[in-house]
């Protein structure tokens, strides 16, 4: 029996499991077949703090494995296909399948993550991080004075708009309707907003390139069918996220999104059964509050289980 299983490596899992293993508690690290998480997807992240010069997210996620280890997590890969909860009454005991293998632990911490929805086309991974990005908090300070496109009409594509008009030169939104998803008070910041523009009923046909560079993109407008070209340094797609919480629905409770339902102490709907980064997380997504709730979910799983060996003495 396992004391605590962390399902995840980036760098929530990954900040849960340096608690957890300080506090002694040996934690199990099942690691997914890409591990690392969305950090692995990034270059310069610059705005980590204690890194005035920026580090890369690949070399993040391995430092923090290795500060994992140094303190005696176990690692082992593929991806949670089930989770069920084994035993009930004073303690529960939850088992999660992974490739067939039957894990059995006292308390669980979920940090799965989230993937940002991609439109499918071809030229938008030609250029992922070569001016195709998913987050402009990450990635925005880059394009200082240059002109931007966002993608999507909803709360984040505003938020991101917003961020990105104090950076940008000019920030245009491309959006398939003819009016936003987003709350209203978004709406009205970003068409009160004179460096946003934005364009209404209009998908996008193809992210245009040159020289390994995003140039610009193709739109095509969905009442007449006309295509144009615009230009743009880069593109920021904010069409939503995907929380990786699919082995976990019907045995956890999970908003109308898909995100895990955690309370302030990172708690679930199940004693036990803790939350962080991305996977319960659908407005701040930061490397830092992800690893942020995942240092609260590895002390909250200490406290559980403290509990309950004091109820069992
Ligand atoms: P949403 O799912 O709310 O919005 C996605 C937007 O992208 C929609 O406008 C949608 O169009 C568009 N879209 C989706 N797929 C495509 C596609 N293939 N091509 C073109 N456009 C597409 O995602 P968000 O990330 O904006 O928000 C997720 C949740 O997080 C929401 O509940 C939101 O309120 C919340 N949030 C809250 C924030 C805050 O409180 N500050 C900040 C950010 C998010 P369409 O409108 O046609 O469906």
């Amino acid at each position: 029996m396992e004391n605590v299983v962390i399902v995840g490596a980036g760098i929530s899992g990954l900040t849960a499991a340096i608690y957890a293993a300080r506090a002694n508690l040996k934690p199990l690290v099942i690691a997914g077949k890409e591990e690392g998480g969305q950090l692995m997807l990034t270059t310069d992240v610059e705005n980590y703090p204690g890194f005035p010069e920026g580090v890369l997210g690949p070399v993040l996620v391995t430092k923090c494995k290795e500060q994992a280890k140094r303190f005696g997590t176990r690692f082992m890969d593929g991806n949670v296909e089930a989770f069920s909860v084994k035993a009930e009454g004073g303690e529960n005991t939850y088992e999660l399948s992974v490739e067939g293998e039957k894990i059995e632990a006292r308390t669980v911490i979920i940090a799965t993550g989230a993937s940002a929805r991609m439109l499918g086309l071809e030229s938008e991974m030609k250029y992922f991080n070569r001016g195709v990005h998913t987050c402009a908090t990450c990635d925005g300070p880059l394009y200082g004075g240059k002109d931007v496109i966002v993608v999507g009409g909803g709360d984040s594509a505003c938020q991101e708009s917003l961020f990105l008009a104090g950076i940008a030169r000019s920030v245009t939104i491309i959006h398939r309707r003819d009016e936003f998803k987003a709350s209203k008070i978004m709406q009205e910041r970003v068409l009160d907003n004179n460096r946003i523009k934005v364009v209404w009923n209009t998908a996008v046909e193809e992210i245009l390139g040159e020289n390994r560079k995003v140039t610009g993109m193709r739109i095509k407008n969905t009442n007449d069918g006309s295509t144009t070209e615009i230009k743009a340094h880069a593109v920021f797609l904010a069409i939503g996220h995907t929380p990786n919480t699919a082995a976990f629905k019907g045995v956890l409770k999970l908003d109308e999104n898909g995100y895990l339902v955690a309370d302030q102490r990172m708690r679930t709907s199940l004693p036990g059964v803790f939350a962080a980064g991305d996977a319960q997380d659908k407005v701040y997504r930061q490397a830092i509050t992800a690893a942020g709730t995942g240092c609260m979910a590895a002390l909250e799983a200490e406290r559980y289980l403290q509990r309950a060996e004091s109820i069992d003495l």
